[in-house]
């Protein structure tokens, strides 16, 4: 190893120590019961020997609770119903509660997740217009540590992360809501089939319940996604971003948001820490990308503050060389927000320059403007009406 990487090795295992601290505690009921989601399979294995159960039982319980979605241990029909009973007496498979779930007219379906500690999370699920599937869109954590100036979480407080079983009980209970389970025919989901790191929470603040979860989602015997089908958005933890490359390989999403360290100070605090050129370092080395799995840039378009032509240019400069592509985000608003949104003149004119210089710069269509859609909105107006 050489100095930089064991420079980079202690930074990122300050992090992991010090994001552990908001940790939940382990799921488990007062009478002792043990939620099974969250667990790897080696966990499972291991808590079924502690009741005297043998090790390949796990391959078949992981099949019943991920691949076809149950909830119930009676309808685990391969299994004789007196160990379902067994199973029941001392483990659950639970779901977050929906406190909310409100659809939009362009069918963008939004929840509020209620957890065991009554502590409330927000999950999108996002149809794809063009072809029949969509996005679900998970949350990290409830709060932020960082306070990105634009973004409504960051006015919350960190006051946790989220568990495993959290992260992934988010995508069980959407596909639930649209019964998006395998059919007896065999017939596999295809509506929710993507998942991204996009709701509230920084994931890199959260690498240790992150990676577990999208390792349970990418289990080919259970939801089976691909790495492809699932996005990783940061606000750039450099120090997580290579760790995440090796792990996990997923997609990855920058968000950037300004071109020059002064600017981006200010909206994304974060870059005090780590900034600009050791941001587009990391994206440059990041070992998943590539012509076909480009990096996302999002650049949210803040209304005179970073959407000149000058910027775009700058722009298309830091990323030359790097497999990407550019999300240009409208701004959102939300009550007491300090920024408008772009004119669509302005925002034409910027991703034409992104565009020009050879880059795909999609404008995101706003989803769900009827529904309180920006991130952390929900969750805020619940706590109100409490
Ligand atoms: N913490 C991570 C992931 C969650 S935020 C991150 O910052 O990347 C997901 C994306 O939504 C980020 O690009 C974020 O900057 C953007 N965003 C937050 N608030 C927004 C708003 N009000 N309007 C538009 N985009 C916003
Ligand atoms: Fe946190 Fe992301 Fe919002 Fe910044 S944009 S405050 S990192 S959730």
């Amino acid at each position: 190893m050489n100095a930089l990487s064991d420079l980079t090795a202690i930074e990122r295992d300050r992090i992991l120590a010090k994001t552990a601290r908001f940790n939940p505690p382990p799921p488990m009921l007062p009478d002792g019961r043990r939620e099974l989601i969250g667990l790897t399979r080696e966990e499972i294995t291991a808590a079924l020997a502690d009741i005297g159960e043998p090790a390949f039982r796990t391959k078949q319980i992981w099949h019943w609770v991920y691949h076809q979605g149950v909830t119930d241990f009676t309808r685990m029909s391969s299994i004789a119903k007196p160990l379902q009973a067994k199973l029941a007496e001392h483990f659950i498979i639970g779901r977050p509660e929906a406190a909310v779930v409100q659809t939009s007219t362009d069918e963008t379906r939004k929840f509020l997740f209620r957890f065991r500690d009554g502590q409330e999370a927000e999950t999108v699920y996002i149809p794809d217009p063009v072809q029949d599937r969509g996005a679900v869109c998970i949350s990290s954590q409830v709060g932020c540590t960082l306070s990105c100036k634009f973004c409504h979480t960051g006015t919350q407080t960190l006051v946790r992360n989220l568990g495993a079983a959290e992260i992934v009980g988010q995508f069980m209970a959407a596909r639930d809501s649209y019964g998006e389970w395998p059919s007896p025919r065999g017939e596999t989901p295809r509506l929710l089939s993507t998942i991204v790191l996009m709701g509230m929470g920084e994931p890199l603040y959260n690498y240790d319940n992150v990676a577990r979860a999208m390792r349970i989602a990418m289990d080919g015997e259970g939801i089976g996604l691909s790495r492809r089908r699932i996005t990783l958005s940061t606000s750039g933890v450099v120090p997580m971003m290579d760790r995440c490359g090796q792990d996990l390989a997923v997609n990855l999403a920058i968000s950037l948001h300004a071109v020059t360290d002064d600017l981006r100070d200010d909206i994304v605090p974060l870059n005090r820490k780590y900034p600009i050129k050791e941001l587009i370092a990391a994206c440059r080395r990041y070992p998943a990308a590539s012509n076909a799995r480009r990096i996302t840039f999002e650049y949210v378009m803040l209304k005179g503050v970073n959407d000149s032509p000058a910027e775009a240019h700058e722009l298309v400069r830091l990323i030359a060389g790097i497999p990407a592509k550019v999300n240009l985000i409208p701004f959102n608003p939300w009550p007491g927000s300090a920024y408008e949104t772009s004119t669509p003149a302005s925002i034409d004119a910027f991703a034409k320059i992104v565009m020009d210089a050879g880059f795909s710069s999609p404008v995101r269509t706003p989803r769900g403007r009827d529904i309180l859609a920006a991130c952390g909105q929900l969750r805020t107006e619940s706590a109100k009406v409490r």
